[in-house]
């Protein structure tokens, strides 16, 4: 199949597109470099032996996505463009809605143009706002408590009401947990400018020596250690459900919410301590206040990807840190 990779050369884009690649699939990528580096093409190039097709350009341009699309018959469309920064989206909310809710309007106006009715989404765990218990279940109620979250709460409700449209449409709005990790070759990974607003990245920063500490936000919440608990995800797992998405999406009209998790709790601790030892280094850390507007814990239940996308996440906590490790070493060493 022909996809198109909107977001393509950033985190979770670029790792998506190594495993697209690896089954077969020819793979069109968007990026206006927002938030990543051409270089990312050249280290997917050399883990899958293949040439990305690959546009530089906004989501939000029309005319450069007509373009993309009458240039290449596209069978279906993984939209990861958009900003992230939870802190940012406070500061700047206008930003945050411009980009992320303008590029998804456009990009189902242009694919409607040109009869591509299939679209996995990146949407988030920020959607389900404080759960109400837990696991989280995908029919939990949804809120949001940051202009980020809206923006994807806003984007799930758009992709619902196109779908009621038209029966044509296909969407798979995928809710990821907390990706973390990178490719086992080292050349792909997560690396953030400046001071990381996420824990791993924080961890990797720490690990590195370029900040000298991890400030650990609160350990009074009601959780085994008291420090936050989280779903953490290998990045290359969560990469493969897109696969699967793909697949459901081919075979199924409608719209559909799918948790992309674990299922398991994770604390700040277990994360600093699993980094620890495996990778043979100190993580120094405080406990500090806890970070406004953080819930205690966060972990999905993942039952519905497992018996509809037939996906279920396999990479252990150990090789999530090892990972995440080795591709902060590969940098420091460019
Ligand atoms: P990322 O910032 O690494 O990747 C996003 C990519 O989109 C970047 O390469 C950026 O340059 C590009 N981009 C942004 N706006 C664009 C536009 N208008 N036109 C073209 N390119 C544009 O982020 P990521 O971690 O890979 O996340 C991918 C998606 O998954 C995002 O939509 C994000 O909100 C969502 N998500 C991420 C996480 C996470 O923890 N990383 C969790 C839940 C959801
Ligand atoms: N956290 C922390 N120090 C940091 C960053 C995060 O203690 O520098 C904690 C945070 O309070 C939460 C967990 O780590 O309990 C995961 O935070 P992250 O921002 O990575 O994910 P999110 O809270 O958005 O799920």
């Amino acid at each position: 199949m022909r996809i198109l990779v909107t977001g393509g050369a950033g985190y979770i884009g670029s790792h998506t597109v190594v495993e697209l690649l690896s089954v077969g699939h020819d793979v069109i990528v968007i990026d206006n470099f927002s938030n990543s580096k051409s270089s990312s093409f050249e280290a997917i190039s050399k883990i899958s032996g293949k040439d990305v097709i690959f546009y530089e350009g906004d989501v939000a341009d029309i005319s450069f996505l007509r373009n993309v699309f009458s240039k290449h018959s596209i069978d279906a469309v993984i939209h990861f463009a958009g900003y992230k920064a939870v802190g940012e989206s406070v500061e700047k909310p206008l930003k945050y809605y411009d980009n992320n809710l303008i590029s998804t309007i456009r990009l189902l106006e242009v694919m409607e143009e040109y009869q591509c009715y299939r679209l996995v989404f990146s949407s988030s765990a920020t959607v389900y706002g404080s759960p109400k218990s837990l696991p989280i279940l995908e029919d939990f109620s949804l809120s949001t408590t940051n202009p980020y979250g809206t923006t994807k709460l806003m984007i799930e409700t758009i992709l619902t009401d196109v779908s009621a449209s038209n029966s044509k449409w296909s969407f798979a709005m995928l809710r990821y947990f907390n990706p973390i990790g990178a490719h086992e070759s080292g050349m792909i990974g997560e690396d953030p400018n400046g001071i990381p607003n996420n824990l791993m990245p924080y961890i990797m920063k720490v690990s590195t020596g370029e900040l000298p500490d991890l400030k650990i936000f609160g350990n009074d919440y009601d959780t085994p250690d008291g420090t936050g608990v989280r779903d953490y995800i290998h990045v290359v797992d969560l990469a493969k459900g897109h696969l699967k998405a793909i697949d459901y999406v081919m075979e199924h009209v409608g719209v559909e919410a799918f948790n992309l998790g674990t299922g398991h709790g994770v604390s700040v601790l277990d994360l600093v301590h699993t980094f620890e030892r495996v990778n043979h280094i100190s993580i120094p850390y405080t406990i500090v206040e806890r970070r406004s507007g953080d819930i205690a814990s966060c972990y999905a239940d993942c039952t519905k990807a497992h018996e509809k996308l037939h996906w279920t996440s396999s990479k252990t906590l150990e090789e999530m840190c090892e990972d995440s490790y080795r591709y902060v070493i590969n940098q420091k060493k460019k």
